[in-house]
């Protein structure tokens, strides 16, 4: 990569994949070429997005669509509305999103997009301007077979709805382009609870295999307040945890007592963020403590569970010391590449201090976003899969299948991992998630 600009994000993304590939590629040197190939995405389309004001001034942003890999099915990731998008973000998430799409077992390539667009600040009218100029452009590169848009940070039910709206108006056709859309004009029940839903699934299985244990009593701490932090809280109080914190870009918030935040208290935080306010407008009352500009991983001297959900790179090593010391046992990404290098290798580093399945004291069981939060995607899949058979399924029916394939990624995690782990007598979720998404496409691409 010595002849292209830094791109520390696909950078980092790229190691940590090749990284733990490595004892995989020994016994298999045949897939050496794939991972090369693997490394390129197949197109990437950059584009100027010109919009209008309330005031009437002209607004414009650059906007972009990785189409990283076809080889199991059309692209497939979401649209990511932030000002701190660049093409090595874009290039990181699609990256990812190529192998968790295909942990999910269904038929989806991988892709990501998005604009340096800060919907902050902004007013209805004006984000409805930004969609339909985005789309303007976004429309001549996707399809319901060629690549499925869905949302990200930034890009929720409203947003993909003034999309679907402009892509009707341009395209004049009624089709399965995006996911995420109401479920009252062909998106699919249990979508937006997805992701967060999924997250906890999964830390079902993880519980139940560490420690033989459940939800019942576990303290929760869960960074972010959009989409998948909301509903992962809404699932872990269902389950009978107690979740201590959410956070913003500004701060975190947690909880004072020893009931945690309650499923009224999501519901009013999900109403401040969908004002696009920040956390510090929600009435915290007494039962709750504001801490400007921290995360949370620090502020709790004992806790069981993190589950990081706000953005890449938001838990560090500092603070995976500090949850260690705090007693965490259990770390799951809901946000995508959540843990940095740094924190990942001590969480790995006390899975290898394991010496038998029952002596794993002082571990820290990790399970990185593109496994952990895989939910989100995969009920996309079945999202396109109602499309394609003008079929809606029930609730129930969704909730059923998104857990069905939470806990077949999980135990294909563990068993890859089993298989190629170093050290240790845990298998590294992060080994397996890599090596059985990598082997997936690699073997599709050859074919
Ligand atoms: N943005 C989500 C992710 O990171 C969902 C993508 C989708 O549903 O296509 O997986």
């Amino acid at each position: 990569m010595s002849n292209l600009p830094s791109e520390p994000e696909f950078e980092q993304a790229v190691h940590e994949i090749t990284s733990t590939l490595e004892p995989f590629l020994e016994k298999n040197p045949e897939y050496r070429r794939a991972l090369a190939v693997v490394q390129i995405p197949e197109r990437i389309v950059q584009f100027r997005v010109t919009w209008e004001r309330d005031d009437l001034s002209v607004a414009v942003n650059r906007g972009f669509r990785v189409q990283f890999n076809s080889a199991l099915g059309p692209y497939k990731g979401g649209l990511r509305l932030h000002p701190t998008v660049n093409l090595s973000i874009l290039k990181f998430l699609g990256f990812e999103q190529v192998f968790k799409n295909a942990l999910t077992g269904l038929m989806m390539g991988g892709g990501k997009g998005g604009s340096d667009f800060d919907p902050k600040g902004k007013s209805d009218n004006e984000i409805r301007k930004f969609c339909y100029a985005f789309m303007q452009e976004l429309s001549r590169h996707i399809g319901d077979n060629t690549d499925v848009p869905a949302g990200d940070i930034g890009t929720g039910g409203r947003e993909i709805g003034f999309m679907f709206g402009a892509y009707k108006k341009i395209r004049n056709e009624f089709s399965g382009i995006l996911t995420g859309k109401g479920a009252n004009w062909g998106g699919s029940f249990i979508r937006p609870e997805a992701t967060g839903y999924g997250l906890v699934y999964y830390v079902t299985e993880m519980l139940r295999d560490l420690d033989g244990t459940d939800w019942k009593g576990k303290r929760v701490l869960i960074s972010g307040a959009g989409n998948v932090a909301q509903y992962a809280a809404l699932k872990v109080i269902e389950l009978g945890g107690v979740v201590l914190s959410l956070s913003d870009s500004t701060g975190a918030l947690t909880a004072k007592g020893e009931e945690g935040f309650t499923p009224a208290d999501i519901a009013a935080i999900a109403d401040v963020k969908l004002a696009r306010k920040s956390l510090t407008a929600f009435n915290a009352e007494s039962r709750f403590e504001w801490h400007e500009g921290k995360r949370p991983w620090t502020l709790f001297d004992k806790a069981d569970v993190a589950l990081p959900s706000a953005s890449q790179n938001e838990l560090n090593g500092e603070e995976a010391k500090a949850l260690i010391k705090a007693g965490v046992r259990y770390v799951a990404e809901g946000s995508n590449m959540g843990c940095t290098q740094d924190a990942i290798d001590i969480f790995e580093a006390s899975r290898k201090t394991t010496v038998s399945a029952t002596e794993t004291k002082g571990m820290v069981f990790y399970a990185p976003g593109k496994a952990a939060n895989a939910g989100g995607v995969a009920v996309s899949g079945l999202e396109m899969a109602q499309n394609s058979q003008r079929l809606k399924w029930t609730p129930a029916e969704v909730d059923a299948k998104l857990k069905d394939i939470m806990v077949t990624c999980y135990k294909t995690c563990w068993e890859t991992g089993s298989k190629y782990s170093e050290g240790g007598a845990i298998p590294s979720l992060v080994a397996g998630a890599n090596i059985a998404g990598f082997i997936k496409v690699a073997d599709a691409m050859r074919d």
